[in-house]
Parts: C-alpha cells; sequence; structure tokens
C-alpha cells in the first residue's frame, strides 16, 4: 500500500518548491548531511530511542511531511541561516514500520511500555507517521527554534525532548505549555 504512505503528489511538489526556493534542497544535501553525521553520532544518548536518524530521514529530510509544516519549516531555517545558526532536520515523517522498529528498540531499551512512552510512541500515535513533527538538531540550532518558532506556529513539545518540534499554535502566538513528555499527550 506504498500509495497510502505518500503524500499526494501535488503536496509533495508545493512543498518542494517551498524549500527549493529556501535553498534547502539541491546539491548541499550530501554536505549538510556528512557534517550532521560528524556532528551528532547516531549513538549519542541524549537522544536515546526516539531520535536514531535513518537513512531515508538523512536523504529526504522534508519528504512526507504534512505541507504546512514544512512550509513553517522552511521559512524558520531560512531566517535561522540569515542568522548564523545551524539548523537541520534529524527526523521527519517516519513510516509506520520504521516507527514500530523505534517503538520496539524502545521496548527493549526501557523495559515496559510505560517507560519506553516516554521517548517513543507507537505507530498508531506518534506525530512523526502522520508527518507533523520534526526533530532537529544540532543543540544550538533547536535552542533558537525554541526561542523563535513561534513566529512560525513552530513549537517545542516536550521537557524531555529538546529536540521535537510541531506546529502547534498560529504564527506569532505564544506556544501552549510543553507537557513533561510524550507519554502526557
Ligand atoms: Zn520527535
Amino acid at each position: 500500500m506504498a500509495v497510502q504512505r505518500r503524500p499526494a503528489g501535488a503536496r509533495r511538489v508545493a512543498a518542494l518548491a517551498v524549500l527549493a526556493s529556501a535553498g534547502l534542497v539541491g546539491g548541499s544535501v550530501s554536505a549538510v548531511t556528512a557534517a550532521r553525521a560528524a556532528a551528532e553520532p547516531i549513538s549519542d544518548t541524549t537522544q536515546a530511542g526516539a531520535d536514531i536518524p535513518n537513512a531515508k530521514a538523512i536523504a529526504g529530510g522534508v519528504e512526507g511531511l504534512d505541507p504546512r509544516l514544512a512550509a513553517a519549516y522552511a521559512a524558520a531555517a531560512n531566517d535561522a541561516s540569515a542568522a548564523g545558526v545551524t539548523l537541520w532536520i534529524t527526523s521527519g515523517y517516519r513510516t509506520p514500520a520504521e516507527q514500530e522498529a523505534l517503538w520496539e528498540d524502545g521496548l527493549q531499551t526501557y523495559g515496559s511500555p510505560e517507560a519506553a512512552r516516554r521517548w517513543v510512541l507507537p505507530p498508531s500515535e506518534s506525530t512523526h507517521v502522520t508527518g507533523q513533527a520534526i526533530d532537529v538538531g544540532p543543540r544550538e540550532g533547536a535552542q533558537w527554534l525554541e526561542d523563535n518558532g513561534s513566529h512560525w506556529g513552530l513549537c517545542r513539545m516536550y521537557d524531555n525532548e529538546w529536540w521535537h518540534f510541531e506546529l502547534a499554535t498560529a504564527p506569532d502566538t505564544a506556544c501552549p505549555l510543553r507537557l513533561p513528555d510524550a507519554s502526557d499527550r
């Protein structure tokens, strides 16, 4: 059922057009990927479970995201770049199968569904699977997005995940109060 896992072609094209205009797609992707690999090893324990980069996320970044989220992120990333701040997506859209693998990993790592849910949700509940969440890095870029993201409606959602952002408010409106972690959702 590959069709169901992909956004409509027109939506994808629109999102990519926004990103192309922001200079976020094209030849620089491999350089960005290489820089990120050097800066943020996969084994980074601060992002255990929920944020294991996979090949698809590294290659795509914004592919499969809700077009509104993709556009908001593109605009924010443009301003971050202009301000000299490094910002990238470490994980965006995930297929149900990818999320299931992360969930299974989380169960193994944390020992129970209750403990795992603080860091990773099953496919039926994850906003990554619906294309409505992004994980960003590096830490400095995430902090910049936390401080400035509400201009585009982008909000950090959880106390324990400095990297996880969603489109959660109207532009230039205060973000909702953060939840302690994803298990409170
Ligand atoms: Zn996330």
